[in-house]
Order: structure tokens, then C-alpha cells, then sequence
């Protein structure tokens, strides 16, 4: 049982027990009033590395000083750029090295793996996901169905809450994927809702998908960096995931993906081939034949874009000092907090949509206000603290482990707390 407080010496006390305190001093924060902001939206976009500049201008040294030769001769060369990122990752999803690969963007990397593991027939074709789902991943999958000509009224199957409900209960993930049966092609959610914050039990999701024969994947945009995984050993067939969230890699930085062993190594899964997926012993032979190199590389296309890949080092580096459980163990500790703060105050108007389970949740929490959310909203802008808003009436806050601390937390609550609206 946590024994907190709703003041700031309680708040401080519990700073300085942190091991990751000192993680905060490695990235930049926005200033309001000469002061660091409350920065509670590393949901949407992650704090810049200090390291970031550093890196940058190294790269740009190399490619003035060797232009091509860089490929090889650079300090990190070009050629094998994204290679040492997979070490990482790896850890993150708990996967193996080979079954991770830094690459493209987060609803094209989504397409390449539909394009391998929504393989619709006329008997098995359909496919699950969330109803309300991030609108990239809504429309990813429903311009899959029609390209394979299915109809996506028909194909798609939506999970909705139970009426006067805003999550999903587990139970009822699963009778829908056994409910489906035999008709069931692939299932593919969010690993964590961008909405409501909702963590969902990947492992029991993958076990119920693929009792029925079908193959299972995730969106891990709202979980990388921020809960712990087991792709490997939950046997999660594909998942995909963009770096600039928690994983601090910058707007619009390098994305990822998972592809489980038992696909990656079997060179009859298809793929959509370029020629950085092809075996590299053969990629240069410039001949006819696609020859997939193992693993998830194999889903590579181009080669690395290197200035899109160098904060997405910056913030792996940092990652590497730590691990996804200390983040977890003070994650769960910080968002617990935040969640007592809020239920103190009774001047406003909301509720809390997102799990009071603290595992079947992650570093956020959603705020559905009655009335005055936008109000409220604004005035949080005003006072320097970073949310984000989502419509029609949904305040999203994201303590994160990394870099916020439980001073930011009670600094929220105490401005929150001298709210007029
Ligand atoms: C953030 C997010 C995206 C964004 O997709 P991009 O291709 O990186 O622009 C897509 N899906 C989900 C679930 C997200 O949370």
C-alpha cells in the first residue's frame, strides 16, 4: 500500500528515493515563465536528448569530411546504422535481436506487416481491432480489407466498451477473437489505448488469437518505453511502433517493428522486398532474386535514413542506462500518485476513464470532464502545464518515469486545486 500525501514535502521526500531522479538533467524542458514546464505530454511527443545536438553535429562532420566513404568510414557507419539500435529495442519488447529492426514510420510499418500477416481467404478474413481507434490505424486496416476486396463493414471486427463503459474488460476481448472462429484472419490493437490508456493483456490476447487459428499483432505506439513486454516469449506474431512518444526520438522519428522468429526465419512468409531486406552477402550483386536476410531486417527496404535515426540514438543510449522494469516500478508508483492527487479534488467536474488497475494501465491518465474540460484545459496551458486534449471533452496527462518527478505531479494537483473555472 502506498502511504501518500497530498503535500510537497511528501512529494519531495519521494524525489529524492528516486533513482531516476538524475534522468531529467539529460533532457531539455520547454520554459513558461523561466521555470520548466509541467511537461505531462511525452505521450505525444517525448522531451529532446541533450545528447541529440552532439550527435547530430557529429554526423554532419562525417559527411563533410567523407561523403560517400561515410557508409564505412564514418563513426558510426552509415551502412549498419540502424544494426546497433536492434541490441536496445530488443530489451524493450523483450524480444531477441533478430526479431527487431528500426525502420520507416509507424502506419507504413503497420501496412508492410498487414501486407505479411492479413493474408485473407475466402473463409478466414476477417480481422479485429478496437472501435475508436487511432484514426492512422483505422484507416490502415480498412484500405487493407479492400485491397484484398473484402468488404470492411463485413470484415472488420470492432471491440466497443459494454454500454456506460469507456474500456474494454478482457474477458470480453476474448470471447469476441473465440467468437469469431474460424472467419478470424488476424487481430491487431493498440497494446496500450491512446485514449483511454488502457493496457491490454497482450499475452492472454495472442493465446485466444491464435487458438483460433489466427495471427496476432500490436500498435505499441502508446506502450514502447513505457510498460514491459515479452513479444518473444507471449509469441505475438508482428508488432510495430513509432520512437517520437515515450522512446524521445524526435517529431516524426524512426520507427519500428517485432516480426516473431517462427515468420522472420521462414523465408516463405511473404514480404514486400527492397533491397536492404536482402541477405547482405548478396546485396550488392545487383541480381535478379530477392534473397531475405533473417529475421525482421528482412522487411527493410531502403537503406538507413540516417538524420532521421540519430535522436532515436540519443534516447536509446539513455534507455540503455536504465531498464523498462525501473521505469515500470516508479511509473506505477508516479501515476498511483497523480490518481490520489486528482481524486482530492471535488471543485471539478471529471472522471477518471483509464483502469484504476494499475496493470491494466500505463503512465496515463484520461480526464473526461463533464463540463468546462476545454476551460480547464486552457487555464492548465496558462499555468505551464503540458497536457494534451483530445476531443470532444478528454484531457490526457502522462507522468513520465524517465524525466518527470513527483514534484510535477503535486505541482499539477496544487494548480488544478487553485482553479477558477
Ligand atoms: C501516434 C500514433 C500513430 C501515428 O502514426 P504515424 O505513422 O507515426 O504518424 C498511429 N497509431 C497510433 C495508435 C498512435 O498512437
Amino acid at each position: 500500500m502506498n502511504n501518500f500525501e497530498a503535500n510537497l514535502e511528501y512529494a519531495q521526500s519521494q524525489d529524492d528515493i528516486d533513482i531516476l531522479y538524475p534522468f531529467r538533467e539529460r533532457f531539455h524542458f520547454p520554459q513558461h515563465n523561466g521555470k520548466d514546464v509541467v511537461y505531462f505530454c511525452g505521450n505525444s511527443l517525448g522531451l529532446q536528448p541533450k545528447s541529440a545536438r552532439y550527435l547530430f553535429d557529429r554526423e554532419l562532420s562525417d559527411w563533410a569530411k567523407w561523403g560517400v566513404e561515410g557508409h564505412f568510414n564514418a563513426d558510426h557507419p552509415w551502412f549498419s546504422y540502424q544494426k546497433p539500435f536492434s541490441t536496445s529495442l530488443a530489451k524493450i519488447v523483450g524480444a531477441k535481436e533478430e526479431e527487431v529492426v528500426a525502420m520507416n514510420t509507424l502506419t507504413v510499418n503497420l501496412h508492410l506487416l498487414l501486407m505479411s500477416f492479413y493474408r485473407p481467404t475466402k473463409e478466414r478474413y476477417k480481422i479485429i481491432m478496437e472501435a475508436g481507434a487511432f484514426p492512422s490505424d483505422q484507416y490502415a486496416i480498412e484500405t487493407q480489407v479492400r485491397m484484398h476486396g473484402y468488404n470492411p463493414d463485413d470484415a472488420i471486427i470492432e471491440l466497443t466498451p459494454r454500454d456506460g463503459e469507456y474500456t474494454l474488460r478482457d474477458e470480453d476481448i476474448l470471447t469476441a477473437i473465440s467468437d469469431a472462429g474460424d472467419s478470424l484472419a488476424t487481430v491487431m490493437i493498440g497494446a496500450v489505448n491512446y485514449y483511454t490508456g488502457q493496457f491490454y493483456n497482450l499475452k492472454d490476447i495472442t493465446e485466444a488469437a491464435h487458438k483460433t487459428g489466427a495471427i496476432c499483432g500490436f500498435d505499441l505506439a502508446h506502450a514502447m518505453g513505457n510498460v514491459p513486454m515479452q513479444l518473444h516469449d507471449w509469441k505475438v506474431d508482428f508488432a510495430c511502433w513509432c520512437s517520437y512518444k515515450y522512446l524521445n526520438s524526435g517529431p516524426g522519428g524512426v520507427g519500428g517493428i517485432f516480426v516473431h522468429e517462427t515468420h522472420g526465419n521462414n523465408p516463405d512468409t511473404f514480404r514486400l522486398a527492397g533491397w536492404w531486406g536482402n541477405e547482405e552477402s548478396t546485396r550488392f550483386k545487383m541480381k535478379k532474386g530477392f534473397i531475405p536476410s533473417k529475421g525482421a531486417a528482412s522487411w527493410q527496404m531502403s537503406n538507413a535514413p540516417v538524420f532521421n535515426m540519430i535522436a532515436h540514438k540519443a534516447s536509446l543510449d539513455i534507455f540503455d542506462k536504465t531498464s523498462v522494469q525501473t521505469l515500470r516500478n516508479k511509473s506505477l508508483t508516479l501515476t498511483a500518485y497523480c490518481e490520489f492527487l486528482l481524486k482530492q479534488l471535488t471543485h471539478l467536474e471529471f472522471e477518471i476513464i483509464t483502469p484504476s488497475e494499475p496493470h491494466r494501465r500505463g503512465a496515463q491518465l484520461s480526464l473526461l470532464f463533464g463540463k468546462d474540460g476545454r476551460k480547464v484545459f486552457d487555464a492548465l496551458t496558462n499555468e505551464g502545464v503540458i497536457a494534451d486534449w483530445r476531443e470532444p471533452n478528454v484531457i490526457r496527462i502522462a507522468p513520465v518515469p524517465m524525466y518527470n518527478t513527483f514534484e510535477d505531479v503535486y505541482s499539477f494537483y496544487e494548480i488544478l486545486k487553485n482553479l477558477a473555472v
